[in-house]
C-alpha cells in the first residue's frame, strides 16, 4: 500500500514526496483510512512508529476539504501533548506536511512568552499545546475551542503521569461534544482506559 492508495489530497502527497517517505508505516496504514471516515481512535503506539503523520496528514486532509462550520479562524484541530518538547516535535510534522497548503497553525506551552503566542493563536486553524498553557490561553480569551471539529491527545498515559487529568477536564468543557477524538498512548493501563472511556465514542483500536 502507497500513500497515493489512502486518498489524501495532493497538497499532502507532495509534501510526503518532498520529505521522501517511500510507504506508510503500519500505524498510518491502519489509522488514516479510519479517521478519514470519521471514526474515534485509540491508538497504542511508541514513538518512532510514524504516529504523528498517522493523525497529522488525515486531520490535514479533513481541514482541506471540509469547510468550517463556524466563524473562519476559530481553531478546528486541537493536539494536546504532555511536553513543550512534544508539542514542539508535532508542530514540526505539521508545518512539514501543510507546507503546500494554507492552514495556519499556532504552538502554545508554557515556560515562554504568551504574547507571540497570542498572536498566533488568532488565525490558527490548528492549535498544538501543552494542557497547562492552553488553559492559559481559554482564560486570557486568546482562543475559542468552539469550533474544534477534532480533538486529539498525544502521549496520553504521560500526560496523566504528569497529573494533567484536571487540566484536561477543564478543556474538555470549552470543546464540543459533536467532534472526533483521537487518543494515543504507548501504554494502555487502567488510567488511560478510563480516561479513554470518558473522552472517545465507539473508539476503533489500533495496535502497532
Ligand atoms: P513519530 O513516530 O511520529 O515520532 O515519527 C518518527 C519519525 O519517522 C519522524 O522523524 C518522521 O518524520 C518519520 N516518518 C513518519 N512517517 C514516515 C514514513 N511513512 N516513511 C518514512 N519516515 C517516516
Amino acid at each position: 500500500i502507497q500513500f497515493a492508495d489512502l486518498n489524501l489530497a495532493p497538497e499532502l502527497l507532495t509534501a510526503l514526496n518532498n520529505a521522501d517517505y517511500q510507504t506508510p508505516t503500519a500505524i498510518q496504514q491502519q489509522t488514516i483510512p479510519l479517521i478519514l471516515a470519521g471514526n474515534d481512535v485509540m491508538g497504542s503506539a511508541q514513538t518512532g512508529t510514524g504516529k504523528t503523520a498517522a493523525f497529522v496528514l488525515p486531520l490535514l486532509h479533513k481541514l482541506l476539504s471540509t469547510p468550517a462550520k463556524d466563524e473562519p479562524g476559530n481553531a478546528r484541530v486541537l493536539i494536546l501533548t504532555p511536553t513543550r518538547e512534544l508539542a514542539q516535535q508535532v508542530f514540526a510534522s505539521f508545518e512539514k506536511y501543510a507546507q503546500n497548503t494554507n492552514i495556519k497553525g499556532a504552538l502554545a506551552y508554557g515556560g515562554a512568552s504568551i504574547g507571540p503566542q497570542v498572536k498566533a493563536m488568532k488565525d490558527a486553524q490548528v492549535v498544538v499545546a501543552t494542557p497547562g498553557r492552553l488553559l492559559d490561553h481559554l482564560i486570557k480569551g486568546s482562543l475559542k475551542l468552539s469550533s474544534i471539529d477534532s480533538l486529539v491527545f498525544d502521549e496520553a498515559d504521560r500526560m496523566l503521569d504528569m497529573g494533567f487529568i484536571d487540566e484536561i477536564k477543564r478543556i474538555l468543557r470549552h470543546v464540543p461534544s459533536d467532534r472526533q477524538t483521537l487518543l494515543f498512548s504507548a501504554t494502555f493501563d487502567d488510567s488511560v482506559f478510563e480516561l479513554s472511556k470518558k473522552l472517545l465514542k465507539d473508539p476503533k483500536l489500533v495496535e502497532v
